[in-house]
Formats: structure tokens, sequence, C-alpha cells
């Protein structure tokens, strides 16, 4: 078995011991509607033994993905109704998506994207589409914050990115550029001196977002390569999705959560899952969900807490979900929950 090599298909799947012959011929209908890709690092992580590996899950295309749902979508977030020119989504007045690229290193069978992604998606954007992003951003002096994404805007080579930033650093209502990413964790050994030079920017403060949804991605050279990021003076901040079966279970929630504080990297959001097509075997109720927050509060520090979060679709952004622990009782009479569920009256009757 060699794991060295990225994992682009069925075969590639079988022949790494991910899933059996039998598998092999139902799985191909999955891989004709969606990308299958994983990296070396990740293959390795999987635990071949256990049928319900975390990991696995995140990657390893399943049948299950042929059930669409009528309330699924094929843009589940509603990108396209706020996009103004090709790549660039544009819903909140301070801040752009910038989508140049459409690829990943890795393919989550949960990806909200996934209509758009993969070697079948929409590609890289061209020299002119991009320079029409660009001038889209210099136009709107408004935006505070550029936010690439994609697709994974880390799988460009330091070249390419410095061309990008270069753009964006003769911006000067930009201040912010924040990238989301998976590249540090799935493939750590390409946050080296290079890519890290890339992205430093002068006058521009750099945020990485890095997605990651189970502790054990976070492995000791993960860990390396997100301290290479934040030494160099980049910021970090994590992005999870709730996942039925993967991190679904306060202990594990915790246990990731604790992991990214230690590596330098703040909670940000915890994402209830999106209505993608043929993701409902990830999906719990927003109750379930609230359950499983609400168990991280009085279990892990403050610094360890993430914003529990749905992309409500069509487009209408986002909303905090988490459970809501203030209730009026009066005006000026509250109640407020504490993170055991008893209730306190505030203010205080003396
Ligand atoms: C999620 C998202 C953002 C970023 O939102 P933050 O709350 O700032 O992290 C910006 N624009 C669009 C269109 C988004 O979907
Ligand atoms: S890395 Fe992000 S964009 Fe790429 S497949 Fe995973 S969720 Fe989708």
């Amino acid at each position: 078995m060699n794991v060295m090599r990225p994992i682009r298909n069925v075969d590639d799947l079988a022949q790494a011991g991910l899933i059996d012959a039998g598998e092999a011929l139902s799985l191909e209908a999955v891989a004709e509607r969606y990308a299958i890709a994983l990296t070396p690092a990740m293959a390795k992580l999987i635990d071949r033994s256990d049928p319900a590996d975390p990991i696995a899950r995140q990657f390893v295309p399943d049948v299950a993905e042929l059930v669409v749902l009528p309330e699924e979508r094929a843009d589940p977030i509603g990108d396209h109704a706020h996009s103004p020119v090709e790549g660039i989504v544009h819903r909140y007045p301070d801040r752009v998506l910038l989508k140049a690229v459409h690829v990943c290193p890795v393919y989550c069978r949960f990806c909200f994207r996934r209509e758009m992604v993969g070697p079948q998606g929409l590609g890289t954007l061209d020299a002119a589409t991009l320079d029409a992003a660009f001038a889209y951003i210099r136009d709107h002096r408004e935006i505070w914050e550029v936010i690439l994404t994609g697709g994974d805007p880390l799988v460009l080579s330091p070249r390419r990115l410095e061309e990008m930033l270069s753009v964006l650093a003769d911006i000067e209502h930009v201040k912010i550029v924040r990238f989301h990413t998976r590249v540090p964790v799935v493939d750590p050994l390409k946050i080296d001196g290079a890519l890290i030079a890339a992205l430093k920017v002068s006058g521009k403060t750099i945020y990485v977002a890095l997605h990651a949804n189970h502790p054990r991605e976070l492995t000791a050279k993960a860990r390396a390569a997100c301290a290479r990021l934040v030494d160099a003076g980049i910021v970090l901040v994590s992005q999870s999705v709730l996942l039925k079966g993967v991190n679904d279970d306060p202990d594990v929630l915790a246990a990731l959560m604790k992991a990214f504080v230690e590596t330098r990297i703040k909670p940000y959001y915890l994402h209830h899952p999106d209505l993608a097509p043929g993701t409902s075997h990830f999906r719990l109720t927003i109750a379930e969900g609230q359950k499983i927050v609400a168990a991280l509060r009085g279990r892990i520090s403050g610094l360890c807490q993430p914003t529990y979060i749905l992309d409500i679709p069509g487009g209408h952004g986002k909303a905090d979900i988490g459970r809501n622990a203030v209730h009026e009782i009066r005006e000026g009479c509250y109640s407020i929950s504490d993170y055991r569920g008893g209730e306190h009256i505030y203010p205080p009757a003396e």
C-alpha cells in the first residue's frame, strides 16, 4: 500500500485499503457527481480497523451521498444571489469573498460548495476575470476585508499568492486579508518558508481561518505548520462543521477546541451543516446541536468556545444559533439560564 500518493478516485481508494472491492462499483456513481481527494496525511490518519472512523467519514465517499432530499440545494448558502462579478460574493457591506480557485487538496463529503468545487467545478479564475474581481474591490471603498476562499486558496503556488496579494497591497481601504483553508492540517508540509513569505503583505493584517473537525486532525505536523504561521505574525482562528458521526459529541468537540487553543488558534465558528445535496447523513437537528454546544460552556475554558452558526439558506447570511440564555420576563427583568440549565432572575431580587 502506497500512502504517499494523493488519492483521487475510487481505484485509488481501493488500492489504499480505504474501501473494499464490493463497494467500489456503487461508489463510482458517487464519484461521477462529486470530486474525491485525500492527501497522504489524511489517508495515513484513517484507522482502517474502525468502520466508523471520523477521518474516513469526512473524506471517503459513501453511497448515502446519492440520496438528495427536497430541501437540499446546489447553492445552499445563496452565494449566487450576492455575486456582482464572477469570483466575488458581496453579502455584507464591509467584506467580500474572493473565490479564485475551486480546487481543494481534499474533498469533504459534506462540502457546502460541492457542486462548484473539484475537477469538474468552476476551476480557477483566468487573468481577466481575476482583474475584474480586483477592480470591483478597488471600486468599493467600503470593503475593509477580503476573504480568500473557494476551493482552498492555499493550493495556489507561493508565486501566484504573492501576485494576488501584491494587488491587494495597493488597495488602501482593504485592511484585512483572510484565508479560509484546510492546508495546514491536510498538507502541513506545504506551509513552508516560501508560502509564509508570500502571505505576508506590508500594510495588511493577515488572518487564517483553519477548517478542522476532529481533534485527531491536529497531528504534531499540523500543529507545527500552524506554529510556523503564528510565529510569522499571522492570526489563526478556527472553523468547524458540526457533523453527525464525526464530532457530534461534547467530549470530541471539547477536545477539538482545546487542541485549537493549545495550537494558538482561537475557536471562531462551529457551523451547522448546510443543505448541500447528498449530505443528510451528516446533519443533526439544530436542537441537538444546541444541546452539544451548551454542554461546552461548563466543560471548557471560555477561550475554547466557538460561536454556533447557521448560514440561512437563500443568501440571508449567518445567524448565531447557540441556545439563547436570556429571556425577558417583563420590562427590565430577565431570566438567565446557566450552563447546567438552572434559571436565575436578573437583576436579582435583593
Ligand atoms: C461567511 C461569509 C462571510 C464571512 O463572515 P464572517 O462572519 O465575517 O466570518 C463573508 N461573506 C460571505 C458571503 C459569507 O458567506
Ligand atoms: S476544503 Fe472546504 S471547499 Fe474544499 S471540499 Fe472541504 S469544505 Fe469544500
